[in-house]
């Protein structure tokens, strides 16, 4: 068989990311992902057997740069739970094609040690979620009390380990945290870290999402203005997410997500693989392709498996998006908490 081309789907939009949800599992209950009232002690978690083995997603890694994948998310659930996880990143940094490999997480696990493990293991970049400096109202988000101080202490863990610049990802949910942006972003000036304000997303049906509870974009932006000078930056490749702004004053970059305000499906190069290996090409996705049939229980060879891969992105045309309504839609979709974000 001829080696595999990178891929193109209906909107002429290439697969570039790759997104692996390693868990399900995740020690938080943040209000707007893992509401407790659904992911009580009733919850039923994927059992080990049902997860991707590393092995497994190495092969779906080595199996996918060809196609035009170079970077990696590791994400979840909280991705730190996965035992080992610096393993797996070893394993995905030896794959030939992959130029970057990051992880996002809530920071709980992330001491000076598996900051530095991560690292040596082949890990370029980590984003570390943070929606408040006060305990009263993180505490009130996460669900579980979890201090403030210990997600400032894993930021200097990733900084200690040359993972840098060091992203923060800050949900911004109207009347829970929006008097928050301010003194993040103060917090955050003079770092080198990197802040990003996202809107909140009507990812999955769990979170009761209302587009009321949304602060756009532009409001945020407006918020920042008020106290310092800014000015957009370029952005470093087709695709990124997030607008990029500087402070004029020297005191560094921060990014503003605005999936809800200004969609920006256009140029979405995203596949995202849950932790029981479905495929989701959409985060709004509802059933997802079951990819661990075809390499688990199929027993496929390689090249089968890449054609698949292949016609999977060809007949993609999601836009979810640029589609949304002001209600959250009422068709089935995958939780943040299982794909990942
Ligand atoms: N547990 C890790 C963490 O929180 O960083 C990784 C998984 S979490 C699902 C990935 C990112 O999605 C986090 O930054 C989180 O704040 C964000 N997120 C979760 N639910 C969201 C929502 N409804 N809208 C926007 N972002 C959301
Ligand atoms: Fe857990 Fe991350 Fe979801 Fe919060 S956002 S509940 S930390 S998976
Ligand atoms: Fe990509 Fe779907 Fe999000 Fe649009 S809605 S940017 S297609 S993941």
């Amino acid at each position: 068989m001829d080696m595999p081309q990178a891929i193109t789907d209906k909107r002429q939009r290439p697969l570039r990311d790759l997104r692996l949800s390693v868990t399900d599992r995740c020690n938080f209950r943040c209000v707007y992902c893992m509401p407790k009232e659904v992911y009580g002690a009733k919850f039923h978690f994927l059992p080990r057997h049902d997860l991707l083995s590393f092995d497994e997603l190495e092969r779906v890694v080595r199996l996918f740069a060809p196609l035009g994948v170079e970077k990696i998310r590791l994400t979840g659930g909280e991705p730190l739970l996965r035992q080992n996880v610096e393993q797996l990143v070893r394993q995905l940094a030896a794959v030939p094609g992959i130029s970057d490999i990051a992880m996002t997480t809530n920071g709980y696990f992330l001491s000076r040690d598996k900051a530095k493990a991560l690292k040596d293991a082949g890990l370029h970049r980590i984003t570390v979620s943070l929606d408040a400096l006060d305990d009263a109202t993180f505490g009130s988000i996460n669900d579980v009390g979890a201090p403030v101080e210990r997600v400032l202490s894993a930021i200097r863990s990733a900084s200690a380990a040359g993972l840098t610049p060091v992203k923060i990802n800050m949900v911004v949910k109207r009347g829970v945290n929006d008097k928050a942006v301010i003194a993040m972003a103060r917090h955050f000036r003079f770092t080198g870290h990197i802040l990003r304000f996202i809107e909140y997303m009507d990812v999955g049906n769990t979170n009761g999402w209302r587009l009321d509870d949304v602060v756009p974009a532009s409001e945020i932006l407006r918020q920042i203005q008020t106290h310092w000078d800014v000015e957009p930056i370029a952005s470093h490749h087709t695709g990124e997410v997030a607008r990029r702004f500087r402070y004029r004053d020297g005191g560094g970059e921060f990014g503003i997500i605005s999936s809800v305000s200004q969609p920006f499906c256009q140029s979405c190069g995203r596949i995202r693989l849950s932790p029981e290996g479905r495929l989701y090409t959409c985060l709004f996705g509802s059933e997802g392709y079951d990819l661990r049939a075809l390499i688990r229980d199929g027993n496929l060879s390689d090249p089968a498996v890449s054609e698949a891969l292949s016609a999977l992105w060809g007949r993609r045309t999601d836009q979810y998006s640029l589609e949304r309504t002001s209600q959250t839609s009422p068709h089935s979709k995958v939780e943040m908490s299982h794909i990942g974000g």
